[in-house]
């Protein structure tokens, strides 16, 4: 969940919100406030002057509020009890990552950026300042992030709790700095890479399951959002859409289906990939529904397959785009280049690479006979979940939510259950194509299917 400006409609979400914790948040604000009689403090002596009264419901946190300067700015969300925070810088991008425990964020799903998707009526981040955009929410279950993003190198001055005669608030102050101490900063803590790769649930497999294993992998989650338009969140419309799939495929008893995430948790993109290949899938579905053309006419599902090449310039900006959501949680991207390159290696990533293709078309042919396709369907990109160099694998963007009629679609209940069953259909095909499921379900899965018969040796 991310936020843009406090304004004045926001703090009247936060003012419903703060009588919605009236019971607890007060009381606490004002234990901490009366321990207190030097008016600011530190986080260590609040959590101290409180150890005895640890909320132990949810913590929560207002709309936050922004003074965004050029040399100094801050960020302030009002708490409903103190928190312990941490932080540290990470470079290129240039963010601060501030870390706390599991914190309930009020108020609408939005990004605070300029000249990125987010929410109308919401204002502009004030250009020039030294936050070009921030966002917050769940990083793993217990753990909350926020991460700002910056036009230029800010020192943290502070990142703590504060509790005073207005309450309890954490306080995130940035200063700018020099590039070279900000460098030296992000380099100074060899845990910081340790501790960033979030400890994602990895699914059990059934290394034994006789059942083809295939692995649905709802895009974004957690802190990072995905597109935002209307107050459509990319998140949310890919989960729904993911555990729908799931279900249907669960139920037809032909596969053994694991979820990369089964809850609005942040996963960073190599785990996705870990998930398929620790699991030993037979194919890997990726579920998104971006918008990258500022063109509102610009509509229908593309399904994407892996390349260094992109197959044109739209295709190549919407894998920039997806390959940034480790960033947008504050996690260094790991370069996924294993090193491995011997023959037998790159004869089983050509395989690969010929199944998702196989499967990309035998998708797009199901999904056109009950819905929108892009114009340009099939195309190709860097992606990097999309990279396990021995499980078929697709990304799917559902569709534009910079369009109305997408938009539509994309939170209509029947479009989801028929599209989901077109999905569960190509894979049907698919896999009895490939010999994997009984010709019995061919019959079925194959009707309407323009299926290319599966050269395992050909590519291009
Ligand atoms: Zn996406």
């Amino acid at each position: 969940m991310s936020l843009n400006l406090a304004g004045l409609q926001k703090r009247r979400v936060f003012a419903a919100l703060a009588s919605s914790w009236l019971a607890t948040g007060l009381s606490l604000a004002g234990q901490a406030a009366s321990a207190q009689t030097t008016g600011i403090v530190g986080l260590r002596q609040v959590a101290g002057a409180s150890a005895q009264n640890q909320p132990s419901g949810p913590v929560y946190a207002g709309v936050p509020r922004l003074d965004n300067g050029v040399d100094r700015a801050q960020l302030s969300f009002a708490l409903s009890a103190p928190v312990h925070a941490t932080s540290f810088v990470l470079a290129a991008p240039d963010r601060i990552v501030v870390e706390l425990p599991q914190v309930v964020f009020a108020g609408p799903t939005g990004e605070a950026s300029h000249g990125k998707v987010r929410h109308r009526h919401e204002p502009t981040l004030k250009l020039g300042g030294m936050v070009t955009s921030y966002r917050f929410g769940l990083f793993e279950p217990g753990k909350s992030r926020i991460v700002i993003d910056l036009a230029g190198q800010a020192r943290i001055v502070r990142a703590e709790t504060v509790a005073d005669a207005n309450g309890i608030h954490l306080i995130v102050a940035l200063a700018k700095t020099e590039r070279g101490a900000f460098i030296a900063e992000a380099r100074r803590d060899p845990q910081a890479a340790e501790r960033d790769t979030p400890t994602a649930p990895i699914p059990q497999a059934v290394a034994s399951s006789a059942l083809p294993i295939v692995v649905i992998d709802p895009g974004h989650g957690g802190i990072d959002s995905g597109a935002m338009v209307r107050g459509l969140v990319e998140k949310n419309i890919v989960f729904a859409f993911a555990r729908e799939l799931a279900g249907k495929l669960r139920n037809s008893g032909r596969y053994k289906v694991i979820m990369t995430r089964d809850s609005d948790v942040f996963v960073a993109l190599g785990d996705r990939v870990k998930i398929a290949r620790d699991a030993g899938a037979s194919l890997f579905v990726s579920i998104h529904a971006d918008t990258v053309s500022d063109a509102a006419e610009v509509s229908g599902a593309t399904v994407y397959t892996c390349s260094e090449h992109a197959s044109d310039a739209e295709a190549a900006r919407t894998a920039e785009k997806e390959n940034q959501s480790d960033a947008a949680a504050g996690v260094e991207s790991k370069d996924d280049n294993n090193g491995v390159s011997d023959i037998l290696f790159d004869l089983t990533r050509q395989e690969t690479r010929t199944y998702s293709r196989v499967f990309a078309r035998t998708l797009v042919n199901y999904w056109q006979v009950a819905a929108r396709l892009n114009k340009n369907p099939e195309r190709f990109a860097g992606f990097r979940v999309l990279k396990a160099p021995d499980v078929p694998s697709v990304l799917i963007e559902l569709g534009y939510l910079s369009n109305a009629a997408d938009g539509t679609s994309l939170g209509s209940a029947t479009w989801r259950d028929t599209t989901t069953g077109k999905v569960a259909a190509a894979i049907d095909a698919f896999f009895t194509a490939k010999g994997v499921l009984p010709e019995k379900d061919a019959t079925t899965a194959q009707s309407g299917a323009l299926l290319d018969p599966l050269p395992t040796a050909t590519l291009k």
